[in-house]
């Protein structure tokens, strides 16, 4: 069923009006589809695999409300769970039961975590991993990675410029330069670079912060040996190792990429699939670390609706989902039927391009490649990509509006559903 000449009438309306109410007339940035052109659909609902615009237009869904629809968008027995927790009222501000069962949960499935607490977001959890880090080891240097992301703190607002510069200039106006002359940064998958850094700050770098697998520029998997690297150079240099699992957590394995990997960071940071679509981060790690947070140690940090008695419910329940047997093998094989038909595709109607998938995450370049980091990320062809994604989108698929975000599937997602995806690719490659 291909529709190339879908109405957006109703859609085009609303974000016109939004955008005299909200800067760019979003919630976050992204959703502005400024990087591919062309205006935002607006969403009326979301179901399954599928989201349907304002306009009655139904897509087929990769983006998963970035991420924490892994079991597809409203499933019934987590709808139900909130239902049945929202006669209880909305928010405690107090303990719940909720709280200890979600944490252990959290505790058994990921290696790293003895010990969690749970915010509101995964910019949230990065916040307060950072102070963490700084306060157990009384250092405050940390090394990210370029096209890392580590949500919207001034401190992890820093991308380096091209190879050179390892001192933090700021991404952004408003962030002072004193917020972010600690954060030190390299190339993704360069053992050297973090080695150099160590050398040349000797006792003063608190800790390594990565997304395990890149999710935040394009789908960039870790090179052999680059997590066991970092493993060993952190202890060598008595400095932590923390994994941003906001993205990866629950979704690349249940216990995330330090269980597909095989490699325990100290600290973890989780969020989007932890929350099944209600806002939530976490952060949790080794015992004796996570126990300086207050009250049971110095560390402040604090929030009037964490631990949200529905937030809670609906990750319970998405957790409890993704427990029944089978689920990780399904996800890995629809997602690799998708990456391997892309990819041939584009091989056959002629465009550089490469890519690969993890589990339910996935993604594709517009550059021959290989993609090691964000230099070579940024090779890509970002002006086909945005031609690449209005075609499809005007096919009904809907893919993350930017070359460099990561694609997500969800077990709702049928092999019906990847096998429409690869002809309206196939079609629109064609095109291109
Ligand atoms: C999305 C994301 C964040 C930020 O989480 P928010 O809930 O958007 O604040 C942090 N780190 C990674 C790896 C992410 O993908």
């Amino acid at each position: 069923m291909v529709n190339t000449t879908i109405k957006t009438t109703k859609s085009q309306e609303i974000f016109a009006s939004a955008q005299n109410l909200m800067p760019g007339g979003v919630s976050s940035p992204v959703r502005a589809f400024k990087s591919v052109g062309g205006q935002p659909i607006v969403f009326d609902r979301v179901k399954g695999a599928y989201i349907w615009d304002v306009d009655g237009n139904q897509y087929i869904d990769y983006v998963g409300t970035w991420g924490p629809a892994i079991c597809g968008h409203a499933h019934p027995e987590v709808i139900a769970a909130l239902h049945e927790a929202l006669e209880k009222g909305t928010s405690f501000g107090a303990p719940s039961v909720l709280e200890n069962v979600l944490a252990e949960m959290v505790i058994d499935a990921v290696p790293s975590i003895e010990m969690v607490r749970f915010v509101n977001s995964g910019t949230e959890a990065c916040m307060a991993v950072l102070r963490l880090m700084r306060a157990f080891t009384n250092r405050e240097k940390i090394i990210k990675f370029e096209g890392c992301y580590h949500g919207h703190a001034d401190m992890f607002l820093v991308k380096a410029g091209s190879g050179v510069a390892t001192l933090g200039l700021p991404d952004s106006p408003g962030v002072p330069k004193s917020a972010t002359s600690n954060t030190l940064t390299a190339p993704f998958n360069d053992l050297e670079a973090v080695k150099a850094l160590f050398e040349e700050n000797r006792d003063q770098i608190a800790g390594v912060i990565l997304e395990p697998v890149v999710g935040n520029a394009g789908f960039i998997p870790p090179d052999a040996g680059f997590l066991e690297g970092l493993r060993e150079l952190t202890h060598e240099y008595g400095a932590l190792l923390v994994f941003d699992e906001v993205m990866t957590g629950f979704r690349i394995a249940y216990g995330g990429a330090q269980e597909k990997f095989g490699i325990t960071p100290d600290l973890t940071t989780l969020g989007k699939v932890i929350g099944g679509g209600l806002p939530v981060g976490a952060y949790g790690g080794r015992r004796d670390i996570m126990s300086m947070i207050a009250p049971a140690g110095p560390v402040y940090q604090a929030g009037t609706l964490s631990g949200n008695p529905l937030a809670m419910t609906a990750g319970i329940k998405t957790l409890e989902l993704l427990q029944k047997p089978g689920t990780y093998e399904y996800l890995d094989k629809i997602t690799q039927q998708l990456s391997d038909g892309l990819l041939q595709i584009a091989q056959e109607t002629g465009h550089a391009a490469c890519g690969g998938h993890i589990s339910a995450m996935f993604g594709l370049f517009f550059t021959a490649g290989p993609v090691h980091n964000y230099e070579d990320a940024k090779k890509s062809d970002t002006a086909k990509f945005g031609r690449f994604h209005r075609g499809m989108l005007e096919r009904g698929v809907y893919l993350a509006p930017s070359q460099f975000e990561a694609g997500f599937t969800s077990f709702a997602h049928t092999e019906e559903d990847i096998n429409q995806t690869l002809a309206v690719a196939r079609e629109v490659l064609s095109s291109l």
